[in-house]
Parts: C-alpha cells; structure tokens; sequence
C-alpha cells in the first residue's frame, strides 16, 4: 500500500462534547491506529459531537461526501448502547449506502467471548460514497476490541470501497489477501524454526508423538500445517477459534529474554533481621554498626598481665582480680600483678597480654583454699596483644559487612553476621507473591472424597506449583480453580492480581474452543502477551503476560505478570522452573537468574524429538569418580504425572533424529540437590 489509507475519527458523547478531556477512547482507538495497522493508517482527524443525531450525520457528511476530504475509513466512538440518549447507530444507519453485517458480525464475536455484556452494544457498519464508516462502543476498552476484531481486514474493505480493482486485488487469492493483512501464521513463522508447523494440531503440550523408548503412539495430524483455509484472527472468540496459534512459537532463549525484559523491577523494603530473612537480596549495602567484637578479650583462659619492655614475665605474681565473660567493670592492672580471665572475657584496663593458664604454675592458695594467691609464670618473650582480640578486629564498625545484591543465605553465615555488627533492619527486595490458579470445567480439588464422575480430573497442577513456589521461598496465594468460562475467569483473575503479584494459571493455554486465557489476559484485562509459544517440548503453548492493575491504595499502576502453563502436570512443572523461577528471582533481585546448569554425562541413550528441544526429567547423581551422570525418569510424554517423580534436574537435549548416546554429555538444569550414588 503506498500511502496510508485516511481516518476520521468521532467521538459521539454529551460528556466529552462539553468537556474533550474526559474523552478517553479517541486516544486508545489512535494508539491501536497506529499500533497494529502496520503503518497502514493515518488518523487525520478527530471530532466530538454530542449524542446528537443531527450534528453526528453532519459530521459524517462532511467526511464521507465532500471528495475533497475523501477519508478511507470514518469510526464513531459512543451511543451504541440502549440508553435513551444513544442513537449513534441510527445516525449512522440512516446514512449508508451499503451495509456491512460481517464488520458487525466479528465485532461482536469478538466482544461476546470476552463478556456477554457485548450484547448491549449496537454496532452498524457499512460503506457511504468511498468510505467505510464503522460505530463503536464508548467505553475505551470495548472500543478497542471491536477495532482491533476487524482492523486486519478492514484495509482490504477501504481499498476497495474506494473503488479500486478488486479483480488486481483478488488476483493472490484468499491466502495472498490473509498475508497481506498479516492474518495468516504463515507469515509469523520464523525461517530459523523450519519445523515449527509440525505439532500445531498436536495440542500443544498433548506432543506425545514420537519418543521411541517410552512406548506411546503419536497424535495423527491429517492436514498439513498451513494447509487450512481461513486463519482467523484469535478476538473472534470460541465459536471460530483459530486452527492454527496466531503466535509466534519463540526459541527458549527468546522466551526467557522477553521474561527479563518484561518482568517489573524489584521493589525495595526494609527487613527485619530475622529468621524470614534469608532468601532475601540485599536492596543496599550493609555497614556494621558496631565493632565486633566491641571490647578487648581474651582467647584463651589463663591471666592477663602487663608485660614489662623486655618481655620476659617469668616469676611469681599474685592474682589481684577475676575478670569473666560477663558484662560490668573490670578492675585496672598494674604491672607486676595478674588477673584470672576466661576466654572471652573482656581485659582489666591497662593489660597488654594474655598467658595461656597452660604456661602458668599455682604457686599459693587463699586461707580457706579457695581461691589462688600466687601463680608462677613461665613465659619470657611475651609480645603486647598476645592472646588478646582487639576491638573490631573482626569486624570494624562502619565497615561494609554485606554488598547490594547479595543473598541472605538460609545456610546461616550471612545472618549471623548483620547479627554480629547489631543491625536489626536492612534493606531489601521485596519478593513477589505468588498465586497458583488451576482452569478447566474438568478439574477437581485433589482431595475431593469419593469417586471421580466419567470426565473429572484431579487438580494436580495446583498443589504441585504451590509447593514448588514455596520450596523457592516464596509466599504463595491458592485461588483455587476457575471453570472454562470468559466471566469467571476475568474475574477470577481480576480479583488475583490485586492480591498477589504474579499469577501461574494452568490449563486453557492449548488450542481447545474453551481455552480463554489468552483472549482473557489480552481482552478482558488489557494485558499484552509476551509470548504465547515455545519452541519446547514438553511446554509449548506455555504463555507469558503482563497486565497493568492500578493499586488500590496509592493509585499507581503496576504491572503484574501472569504465568499461564499448560494444563499438562508434567508440562506445567517443567515451564514453572525454566520460566516461572527466574521471573520470581528477577522480581526479588536474585542475580542471575535461573536454575544452576552444569554439564552431565548421560548414563544411557536419550532419544531425541526431531522438531524441539527438550526437557527431559531426569536423576542426576556423582559417582565415586567425580562424574555427574544423569538417568532418565521414563515416560517423557507431558501428561504422565509420574514422570517427574525423583526429577532432581531437566536435562537440555537438542532436537534430532538419532539418539543422543550414553555417554554424551549435555547441560543440566538442576531443579534440586545432588545426592552421590555411592
Ligand atoms: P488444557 O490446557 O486446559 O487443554 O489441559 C490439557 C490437559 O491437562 C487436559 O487433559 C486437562 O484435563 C489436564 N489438566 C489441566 N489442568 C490440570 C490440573 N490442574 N491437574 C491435572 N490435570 C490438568
Ligand atoms: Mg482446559
């Protein structure tokens, strides 16, 4: 297309009409112009009119009838709904020449799939003169939708109301025209991922096909990728459902980039020092606040004494004082004078050194025998400061203790430090609350008495991810399960992301009509989705998002990430640690992020899937010989729940059509500790 095709824009509102700056939907509607018309659109004008029947028709009139203006496409925002003030579409109604009931049609699948509320909106479309004039609803939000339903399509509308030769532009036919305007995967598909089309049919995470070893059958796929006529734009909702994924299936190393450069900043909150705290990074340097220790002592028991010049303190003194490890004055020493001192316990003022009882004799006892009164030293060459811990020479107040972007160890060095030094509160990462959300009509809770009815499935997914966030250290939300309704959902999801900061869904990500998670997060919520497809195996259809919710205490807008994983329990678990943990470190400013790989050797043939990398759960274990093996836990296909019983580790086998021999070595991405197989 050479030059952009020309849009009007009006806003029909008694409110905006009065004051043009409550008027949100023109700007949201410019923005999807100018976002997803691949430069194909110039909004070249926006008027606001009151629900008015008259001024609307005059307006449109004059965009759509004088050749001078001659606009391409003319949008109304507003007066679609059944109040009686709305009217817009009998203004607009009256005016066409043509109507348009497919624009209508795709509309309103679209809004319907996200609420049924959509039923309340009264769209007209249609063609007057050259333009194709279109009505949408008021609310920014609907607005957008119902464009963003037909605006891949609707150049081809313009072009040809604007009379050009639909012959030339049919000439392609229907594939061409779905290229052209960017509906067909086709063209999404990336010449780095030649098989890429392979599996689309096969479910997503369902690609049991293929693993030799493990004795399952593969899905039968009876078109060929791409094959299919009509690639249908996803906002069209459950009733024509795509047949083919309208998203890029992403390499894992982009996944994960998008991951981090996606995920929110840390947020920064002060800690106590306490047992909650290890896990928790640094936010900020951390100085002592004390010397440690903070007086002098002593690190044996025996006597301290004041050595003379030479040094040499052999002979016999009497014992004057007792100084022990407890708090309190400690009487001065003179030289020629010793006092008993445990170890730790803090020096008389004017002691230089010292003397390990070892090195002493007791020479005379007090009356009653309880006490000594005379000890014989038997040292000579004694230095100043023997045997003695001076002040903060372990740790020197004010000295840095704990750099920003360190860890607090739950292993206990680093929190007996800030212990030492006094420091009661220090700076940190907050670390993002987790929900763990199950989908699907099917899913039961887990421990649900009785017998499972024809068709019920227990929750696995649930429990499992919950408890892997918790064993990550964080703090996790159950949301329980939602039912494969748009509604419920929205708003279950709604609800969470007010409460917690990153949500992992599961299930509804695959290519079923009732898979509403991706139109949900995109339509229902405003969220953008990152990613929708990996290129991974199990985890395909594993979908990364985020949604901007305004808090409710201050206001401000933050995003919150969703996480939605495949229904697939040992899909799920798989995508929760390659995708889920390093966003979770990320959003608590563990640096680097991800799981700890280290190359393994493969202690049998790994067969390999010819069209993905895989993650293969697998028992990695040192031998006696220092070689970190790893063993397959069998049965790789995404739903068998048990293949990741005793998963220490994902092994990362490259695609191919040979096995991978034993022998070889590949990385290992360690979800848990090594244990010796010895
Ligand atoms: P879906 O992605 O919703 O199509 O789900 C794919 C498969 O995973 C289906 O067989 C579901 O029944 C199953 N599934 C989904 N969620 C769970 C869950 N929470 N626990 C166990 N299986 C599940
Ligand atoms: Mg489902």
């Amino acid at each position: 297309m050479s030059s952009p095709l020309r849009v009007a824009l009006l806003v029909v509102s008694d409110t905006a009409a009065k004051d043009p700056s409550t008027d949100a939907s023109g700007e949201a509607l410019g923005q999807l112009l100018a976002d997803e018309g691949s430069g194909k659109w110039e909004l070249v004008e926006t008027k606001i009119v009151a629900d008015n029947v008259t001024q609307i028709q005059r307006q449109l009139m004059l965009w759509a009838d004088v050749a001078a203006h001659r606009f391409n496409l003319i949008l109304t925002t507003g007066g679609t709904g059944f109040a009686v003030s709305d009217n817009t579409p009998e203004a607009v109604a009256a005016l066409l020449h043509r109507k348009a009931p497919g624009l209508v049609h795709a509309m309103l699948a679209a809004s319907l799939s996200v609420t049924p509320f959509a039923m309340m909106s009264r769209p007209v479309a249609g063609v007057r003169h050259q333009s194709v004039i279109v009505t949408l609803p008021g609310s920014p939000k609907g607005a957008k939708e119902n464009l963003q339903a037909i605006i891949k399509t609707l150049p081809h509308a313009c072009v040809q109301a604007a009379g050009a030769n639909s012959r030339a532009i049919h000439a392609g036919g229907v594939k061409k025209l779905e290229a052209d305007a960017g509906l067909s995967s086709t063209t999404e598909q990336s010449s780095a991922q030649p098989h890429a089309h392979h599996h689309h049919h096969a479910h997503g995470h369902g690609h049991n096909h293929g693993h030799g070893g493990h004795g399952h059958g593969g899905l039968v796929r009876h078109t060929k990728p791409g094959s299919n006529p009509i690639s249908n734009d996803p906002s069209l909702g459950p009733s024509r459902r795509n047949r083919e994924s309208p998203f890029p299936m992403l390499p894992v190393a982009d996944a994960l980039a998008k991951i981090s450069e996606n995920t929110p900043a840390p947020e920064i909150i002060t800690s106590k020092v306490d047992s909650n705290l290890p896990g928790h990074v640094l936010a900020q340097d951390v100085t002592a606040r004390e010397n440690v220790p903070a007086f002098r002592a002593s690190i044996v028991d025996g006597y301290a004494v004041v050595v003379p010049r030479d040094g040499n303190m052999k002979g016999v003194f009497p014992v004057v004082s007792v100084s022990h490890a407890t708090p309190g004055e400690v009487k001065p020493l003179n030289e020629g004078e010793i006092a008993r001192i445990t170890t730790g316990a803090p020096l008389p003022p004017g002691a230089t050194s010292v003397i390990m009882v070892e090195d002493t004799i007791l020479k005379t006892m007090t009356d009653d025998g309880k006490e000594e009164k005379e000890v014989e030293i038997l040292a000579d060459n004694v230095k100043e400061g023997e045997n003695i811990r001076e002040v903060g020479s372990d740790i020197k107040a004010e000295s840095v203790i704990l750099s920003k972007g360190e860890q607090a160890s739950a292993q206990g060095g680093e929190i007996g430090l800030l212990a030492a030094v006094g420091v009661s509160e220090v700076k940190t990462y907050r670390k993002p609350v987790v929900g763990v959300l199950s989908t699907g009509d099917e899913i039961v809770d887990h421990d649900r008495p009785g017998d499972l009815r024809y068709g019920e499935v227990r929750d696995t997914n649930r429990i499992t991810l919950i408890s892997a966030a918790k064993e990550a250290g964080y703090a996790v939300v159950d949301l329980g399960i939602a039912g494969d309704k748009p509604g419920t959902l929205e708003e279950t999801l709604r609800d969470s992301l007010r409460r917690v900061d990153l949500v992992i869904t599961t299930g509804g990500v695959s290519m079923g009509e009732l898979d509403l998670l991706k139109p949900t997060i995109e339509r229902a919520l405003g969220g953008t989705i990152h990613f929708g497809r990996v290129a991974m195996k199990p985890g395909k259809p594993t979908t990364f998002a985020t949604v901007p919710v305004k808090q409710t205490e201050s206001g401000a807008r933050v995003d919150k990430v969703i996480f939605s994983l495949p229904g697939n329990p040992a899909s799920a678990i798989v995508s929760f640690h390659l995708f889920v943990l390093p966003a979770l470190q990320q959003m608590s400013g563990v640096e680097p992020a991800g799981l700890t790989r280290l190359p393994v050797v493969l202690a049998h043939d790994f067969p390999l899937d010819k069209s993905r990398v895989e993650y293969h759960r697998a028992i990695v274990s040192v031998s006696k010989d220092g070689v970190i093996r790893a063993t397959s836990t069998g049965g790789q296909r995404s739903s068998k729940v048990g293949s990741l019983k005793g998963a220490n580790a994902l092994l990362c086998l490259p695609q191919g059509s040979e096995p991978l021999k034993s022998g070889a070595t590949v990385e290992a991405l360690l979800m848990g500790g090594i244990r010796s197989d010895f």
